[in-house]
């Protein structure tokens, strides 16, 4: 069966249900395919406890609030992802899950891309698969007695073996995963490389509300290449800033980045204390751009010494453990919490750099008609976040519009 539409969007997350409600406000004809579910990562990619790292007031789409939440609380993960399916039924956008598209290619002046219920040939396509395609994990460990998992496979601490956990990777997954494990009661071990960690809540101010009044979520890539910076922030147990010298106290033991594995003893680089003071120098950044933007602007908020006075480094810092034997630490779990790379081994399109980055501009591709949303620093450093890829899908939507 050979269907025909202006603009097919691939990918019913965040990105493609913005990129539909845009297109429908242009009145592009459109459809989108998903493979599972609306918003499917945020049900079954994530841990049971996470709540999204922006308070409900910012972490939306512009057109429609979290009803059921305080603007202040951060969504549960379910909430998020009911939050998306409601908004595209409310607005029954065509959206067919259950879809997967395996190739897509060019076809005249459009594209084909092939379903196993069929082929849709369109003039215009989205390609709306999400930031976080693949999990990676770094490193070998071959000992069969030790589970390992990604960070997108942890539910909670009850379904992990007993024994200690070493969490490997410290941005927002990683650092929240150990939070939530020493709380339970475990023996926790935290690899923290290079991070920036700015503050929760700032004179009175979310720091979304900061980095939105100082620019910094409209901030183009620095360098391309160099666009990923691991941020820790958590909006667990009300929200709080993620201070690695606040789990060192809690019992989590702090090791510097992880490297090769051999006979058993996983080795870690000798950077733990560069990387925390690295992570210190971003946070008092921050609180140094929102005072000088507080002055310029005369904002009447309540000035926050305290904010600046730092706990003096762990033990486990100043004196850092390189290498772990996992056995005689009785580690019966690694978490990598490692990241994603993309997959776009089903596009047979000549759009991609060696490392498997689509080339574009701000979204658009160099091949007419062809388009990506969501990705890190597509346009921004918003784009790959909710109200970013509203942003983003906004604009794409008014291109698509023009092309016809
Ligand atoms: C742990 C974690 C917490 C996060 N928390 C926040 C937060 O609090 N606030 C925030 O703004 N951002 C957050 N993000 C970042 C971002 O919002 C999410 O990653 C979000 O899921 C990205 O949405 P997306 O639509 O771009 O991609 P995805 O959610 O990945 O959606 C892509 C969709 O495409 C589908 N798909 C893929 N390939 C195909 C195919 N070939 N055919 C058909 N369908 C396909 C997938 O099934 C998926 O549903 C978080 C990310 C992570 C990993």
């Amino acid at each position: 069966m050979v269907e025909t539409i202006n603009t097919l969007v691939i990918g019913g997350g965040q990105a493609g249900v913005a990129t539909s409600a845009n297109l429908r406000k242009q009145g592009v004809p459109h459809l989108v395919l998903e493979r599972d579910r609306i918003a499917e990562r945020w049900r079954t990619w994530r841990w049971d406890s996470l709540v999204a790292n922006g308070p409900a007031w910012h972490d939306r789409f512009p057109d429609a609030e979290f009803t059921e939440l305080d603007p202040e609380e951060f969504a549960p993960k379910e909430a998020v992802a009911d939050y998306f399916e409601r908004f595209a039924g409310d607005r029954n956008l065509p959206v067919r899950t259950g879809v997967e598209v395996t190739k897509l290619e060019r076809h005249g002046s459009g594209f084909r891309a092939t379903t196993a219920t069929g082929t849709i040939e369109a003039q215009n396509v989205v390609v709306a698969t999400g930031p976080f395609q693949k999990p990676v994990i770094p490193t070998v460990i071959s000992d069969p007695a030790i589970t390992q998992l990604h960070s997108n496979s942890y539910r909670n601490p009850k379904a992990l073996p007993e024994g200690a956990v070493l969490v490997v990777g410290a941005g927002s997954s990683g650092a929240q995963i150990a939070e939530e494990l020493v709380r339970a009661g475990r023996k926790v071990y935290l690899s923290v490389g290079p991070h920036d960690r700015p503050p929760r809540r700032y004179r009175g101010q979310d720091f979304v509300w900061w980095l939105g009044k100082l620019g910094k979520w409209d901030m183009k890539a620095p360098t391309p290449g160099t666009e990923h910076i691991t941020i820790a922030v958590s909006g667990a147990y009300g929200g709080h800033t993620m201070d690695f010298r606040r789990l060192a106290g809690l019992g989590v033991t702090l090791l510097g980045r992880a490297g090769d594995y051999r006979d058993g003893v996983l080795n870690f680089a000798n950077d733990l204390r560069r990387n925390m003071e690295n992570g210190d120098a971003n946070y008092l950044s921050v609180l140094d751009e929102a005072d000088a933007y507080a002055k310029a602007n005369g904002l009447d908020l309540p000035e926050e010494p305290e904010a600046r006075v730092l706990r003096p480094l762990p033990d486990c810092v100043t004196k850092p453990t390189l290498t772990l034997d996992l056995k005689r630490e009785s580690i019966s779990t690694v978490i990598w919490a490692t990241g994603f790379k993309l997959d776009f081994g089903w596009i047979d399109l000549d759009i991609f750099e060696g490392d498997g980055r689509p080339r574009h501009q701000d979204g658009v591709t160099e091949v007419p008609g062809l388009y990506f949303m969501g990705l890190p620093w597509l346009s921004c450093r918003g784009s790959a976040f909710i109200w970013g890829a509203w942003k983003d899908g906004e604009r794409l939507a008014g291109l698509i519009a023009e092309r016809g």
